[in-house]
């Protein structure tokens, strides 16, 4: 039994699995067996408080990086139900959840089933009429759209560098933080000084005398044994091709005037990490690759086992990535889904990633207005064709059978033929049909005639009190 007690509103088995309860409960009637994912050969022991995180049918059903990307929205949506406080200076500001507990979960307004689009060319099926969030850092499923983009573009513009006979340097802006320093003083502190830097008369001559065309900035936050880092990976464009020393010197000229920015905002360094620039080409881009793929799922699971089973958090026990801390969350360790609430309010509207002014016009001339979030989760892709539709009805029991992964890989299994998923839908239309709901103030036959009974004992009460008074007033 693990030690760990989850918070109200963020516990128990629901964080485990959110339909856990569902599955559970349907165990007997389960034609395909259910296991754990992970290589443990522990039984699910639901009794004794064991907790089901990812779900894996024998077949291999709900097991990929797209499946564990689902599973982890999955978490975000019970993280992120609650909403924040309002900010300070407008305490009467109404707050909701988090745009990522609707994404791919309810219908879009106005549309009537969920469609299933295919692009043969992509080879990949995608839904459409149903909400999205395009949030980048609260969702797996929408980040790992708009990264793979922008990875895409960075690419594209290292090409037309490299083609313009320049080169590219990676470098890492860090400052020193504490275990205690709260997200929000140091992520400020650090945005804050990181645009006093690229303000000052001092950079723009370092940047003149090395030829820096322009850079490319991905802000990231890693979580650790010092608590929250934050810290950018800049992207340098130069104009010529540097040599590994002319690198080194460009870091040794650009560090004193990144210290003295940081110490304006009341941030410290160390020389060792506040700055370090390497030459490589592509490093953004492996980075946002990166991110974008996210944690895998059993192993997330393997790596919080044996934690959360002594009771231990393992928040701080090294340089955590937002879906690992949401991967652990997922077992249940609560303190990881608190830091990622924090993570989420704190960076929510930040940009992941900013082209200083002019560097696109210069490397992308055909897209030098940026795709915001948004419009990369809406485009749409040139070949794809209707797959099919789900009913909502349905779509409550893909729902509860944690299926919108393996509807679409049934989909691209079967390159964009539905036959698959209506064997598939007909088969867990059975085993998790959908919640009918109920019409607005109608009531089941149980209620409805216990309420007659009741009414009728009320009514002989009243029949008997109410000539008391009556006949004594008449005497
Ligand atoms: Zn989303």
């Amino acid at each position: 039994m693990p030690a760990v007690v989850p918070p109200v509103g963020v516990g128990g088995g629901e964080l485990g699995h959110p339909e856990s309860a569902a599955l559970r409960s349907s165990g007997g009637g389960r034609t395909a067996p259910l296991v754990l994912t992970g290589k443990s050969a522990d039984p699910p022991s639901v009794a004794g408080g064991g907790v089901f995180v990812g779900i894996v049918s024998k077949n291999g059903e709900n097991c990929g990086p797209r499946a564990d990307r689902y599973l982890l929205q999955n978490v975000a949506r019970k993280l992120l139900l609650a909403p924040f406080s309002p900010p300070p200076h407008k305490p009467e500001k109404k707050m909701y959840p988090h745009a990522v507990c609707s994404c791919l979960w309810w219908l879009a307004r106005g549309s009537e089933a969920v469609e299933v689009y295919y692009s043969p060319a992509r080879g990949k099926a995608r839904y459409r009429g149903l909400m999205t969030c395009s949030s980048v850092w609260a969702c797996p499923v929408c980040a790992s759209h708009i990264t793979e983009r922008r990875a895409e573009e960075i690419r594209l513009a290292l090409d037309s560098l490299r083609d313009k006979g320049g080169s590219a340097a990676f470098a890492t802006f860090t400052v020193s933080h504490a275990h205690e320093d709260a997200l929000k003083t140091v992520l400020d502190g650090f945005l804050a000084a990181f645009r006093y830097l690229t303000s000052k008369p001092s950079y723009k001559r370092v940047r003149a005398r090395y030829g820096v065309l322009g850079f490319v900035r991905v802000l990231e936050p890693t979580y650790g044994r010092n608590g929250w880092h934050p810290h950018a990976h800049v992207l340098y464009c130069f104009s010529s091709s540097l040599s590994a020393a002319e690198i080194q010197c460009f870091e040794d000229d650009l560090y004193p005037l990144w210290e003295s920015a940081a110490a304006r905002y009341g941030l410290s360094m160390s020389r060792r990490y506040g700055l370090e620039v390497k030459k490589a080409y592509g490093s953004v881009e492996e980075y946002l690759a990166k991110f974008g793929r996210g944690p895998r799922w059993d192993i997330s699971r393997e790596m919080t086992k044996g934690h959360i089973k002594q009771g231990r958090s393992i928040a701080g026990l090294k340089h955590l990535t937002p879906w690992e801390l949401l991967a652990a969350a997922g077992a249940d360790d609560w303190r990881c889904g608190k830091l990622f609430r924090e993570y989420v309010e704190r960076f929510s509207g930040k940009a992941q990633l900013y082209w200083s002014p002019g560097l696109r016009a210069l490397l992308l001339p055909d897209v030098v207005v940026e795709a915001t979030d948004a419009e990369l989760v809406a485009e749409a892709v040139a070949d794809e064709f209707l797959s099919g539709k789900i009913s909502s009805a349905e779509w409550e029991s893909i729902k509860r059978a944690v299926g919108r992964a393996e509807v679409l890989r049934l989909v691209e299994v079967a390159a964009g033929s539905w036959d698959m998923v209506a064997e598939y839908l007909a088969r867990i239309l059975i085993e998790f049909p959908p919640f009918v709901p109920r019409q607005r103030g109608a009531l089941s036959e149980g209620f409805r005639a216990m309420l007659v009974q009741l009414h009728a004992e009320q009514a002989e009460r009243n029949r008997w009190v109410a000539p008391l008074p009556s006949a004594a007033g008449v005497a």
